[in-house]
């Protein structure tokens, strides 16, 4: 826990309305904080382990060679790739397997460098999957959330022509993916003022947003969900579970992420995703609705 700098909350400096300044110290209350650039443009710490970029020239010599073929052994939920071909040697990283461990840039620090910019959601699985050579940008690289939402919030407008209404699911999650997903309706992020809500029955939503491996038990309870969610409908996979399975792949008690159950229209990698990458998956999906509905 880290003490701000702000000044102690003072009633004497409060506004007219006796409600505080609204000041950064006033809105987080107890002066308190745990991360001293909660509210910075980029949305994310310095500490914060994001998106992982390969470097263009690792795999050039023998020694190297070794070094990525201990990094994919490390990787447990296998997303590095080390392609050998007649053209040389070729890293890939599957963005949607990827749990951000930090585990290849300890022990390859020349090849990957994990970044506090969180990954990229993508429509398609395929997308998620990069290669050295042909890198994607970050989200947090593109756009700040004031952007994110601003844009989100026009779409809705003109597509919908009212707000979006989301309904959760966890199929068998850890939390994390859900806590991120709650943050979206607090008071640093608060979605609501983009016209985003939460609703509580699929019948009401426009938008499923999925976290979790999808387990064996969540298989049905995730289809029905599905089928009493209207149309035009869209399903948006949240964190590396939902995308792949993640950690747990395809196991007997995981289906190796929700499209084999339901398909999907939106993938966010993230272990877990920050907020401002499930709002860009949001943004995503509403243009699917738009394309839907034409
Ligand atoms: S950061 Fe991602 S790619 Fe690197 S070892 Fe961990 S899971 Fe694998």
């Amino acid at each position: 826990m880290i003490e701000m700098e702000d000044k102690p909350r003072d009633a004497t400096k409060a506004g007219s309305d006796g409600r505080g300044t609204g000041s950064r110290s006033d809105i987080l209350g107890d002066r308190v904080e745990t991360d001293r650039n909660v509210l910075d443009k980029n949305g994310s710490a310095a500490s914060f382990r994001g998106d992982v970029t390969l470097s263009p020239t690792s795999g050039d010599s023998a020694g190297d060679l070794e070094l990525l073929r201990t990094a994919r052994d490390v990787c447990a939920p296998k997303a590095i790739g080390v392609v050998e071909d007649n053209q040389g040697i070729h890293l890939t990283l599957d963005r949607g397997k990827c749990i951000m461990c930090g585990m290849c840039q300890a022990t390859a620090p020349t090849a990957f460098k994990v970044q506090s910019s969180y990954a990229q959601p993508a429509r398609r699985l395929a997308d998620l999957v990069k290669t050295q050579f042909a890198d994607m940008p970050s989200v947090g690289a593109i756009m700040p959330i004031e952007e994110i939402g601003k844009q989100l919030s026009e779409k809705v407008k003109r597509t919908l022509g009212r707000s979006l209404a989301i309904r959760e699911v966890d199929a068998g999650s850890c939390n994390g993916c859900d806590v991120e997903v709650a943050a979206l309706i607090n008071p640093i992020y608060d979605v609501a003022r983009f016209g985003v809500h939460f609703v509580a029955s699929p019948r009401h939503a426009d938008v499923l947003l999925v976290t979790g491996v999808c387990s064996r038990n969540m298989d049905l309870a995730l289809r029905r969900t599905y089928d009493a969610t209207p149309d035009p409908k869209v399903v948006v996979a949240v964190g590396a579970c939902a995308c792949t399975g993640g950690l747990f792949g395809d196991t007997y008690a995981t289906s190796g992420g929700i499209s084999h159950t339901v398909p999907v229209d939106v993938f966010v990698p993230g272990c877990p995703p920050r907020p401002e990458a499930i709002l860009y998956g949001l943004l995503l999906a509403v243009d699917r609705i738009g394309e839907s509905a034409d």
